[in-house]
C-alpha cells in the first residue's frame, strides 16, 4: 500500500497521514525527517543534501528522490508506506513516478484531502499561540479557559504571523500554482481519491480509511 496524501497547508493532511500510518501499521514519511535522519547518521546522501541546505538553497529533486527511495526500501516500508509532503510539483512527481517505475514499483494511491481556501484562513485565523511557553490553542476547538491568556503560565496568547490570513494566502497560492496539478497528473492515472476536509477530523480520517480498505 503505497500512498501519496495530497492537501493545502492547513487542510489537516499531516494529522491525516500520522492517523493512516498508526491504523494501518506503515510509517509515515516526510521528506524533511528523513533529510534529517540522513544528516544526523552522516550517510552520504545525508551529506550531500547537507551542503545545499546549508547555503539555503533547495535540495535537488533527484536528490531528493533517491533519499526517498533509500527510505521506502527499508525494511519497515515492506507493506507500504504514506508519503507526506512530497512530491510538491509535477517535476518531482515525475521523477519519483520514473525512479519507482525502474524497481517495478508504482504508487497505489493518492489521497486528496480538499478543503476550500475560505475555511483554511478561517481556520487558521482561530489559532493563538502562547508568548511564553509556545503552547496552542484554537478559539472555537480548543479555547483557553480566559480570552487571550495561556492556561499553562498565564502570558498572552497572540495570532502568529504563519497564521495570519495574509500569509496563509500566500502560501495557498503557492499551493494552487504548484501543488495543486498533482491532483489532475494523479487523476489520470486513474489513483486519485478526494475527501471532505471540511468535515470532522474523525470523519476525514474515516472516509480515508474506507478508500484504502
Ligand atoms: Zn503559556
Amino acid at each position: 500500500m503505497k500512498i501519496i496524501i495530497l492537501g493545502a497547508p492547513g487542510a489537516g493532511k499531516g494529522t491525516q497521514a500520522r492517523i493512516i500510518s498508526e491504523k494501518f501499521g506503515i510509517p509515515n514519511i516526510s521528506t524533511g525527517d528523513i533529510f534529517r535522519a540522513n544528516i544526523k547518521n552522516g550517510t552520504q546522501l545525508g551529506m550531500e543534501a547537507k551542503k545545499y541546505m546549508d547555503q539555503g538553497l533547495l535540495v535537488p529533486d533527484e536528490l531528493t528522490v533517491k533519499i526517498l527511495l533509500d527510505r521506502v526500501g527499508q525494511e519497515d516500508c515492506k507493506n507500504g508506506y504514506i508519503l507526506d509532503g512530497f512530491p510538491r510539483n509535477i517535476p518531482q512527481a515525475q521523477v519519483l513516478d520514473k525512479a519507482l517505475e525502474e524497481r517495478k514499483e508504482k504508487l497505489d494511491y493518492a489521497i486528496n484531502v480538499d478543503v476550500p481556501d475560505e475555511n483554511i484562513i478561517k481556520r487558521m485565523s482561530g489559532r493563538r499561540a502562547c508568548t511564553g511557553c509556545g503552547a496552542t490553542y484554537h478559539i472555537e476547538h480548543i479555547p483557553p479557559k480566559a480570552e487571550g491568556i495561556c492556561d499553562t503560565c498565564g502570558q498572552e496568547l497572540v495570532l502568529r504571523d504563519d497564521d495570519k490570513p495574509k500569509t496563509v494566502k500566500n502560501r495557498l497560492d503557492v499551493y494552487h500554482e504548484q501543488t495543486q496539478p498533482l491532483i489532475e497528473f494523479y487523476e489520470a492515472k486513474g489513483i486519485l481519491n478526494t475527501v471532505d476536509g471540511t468535515k470532522d477530523m474523525k470523519d476525514v480520517s474515516a472516509a480515508i480509511a474506507a478508500i484504502l480498505q
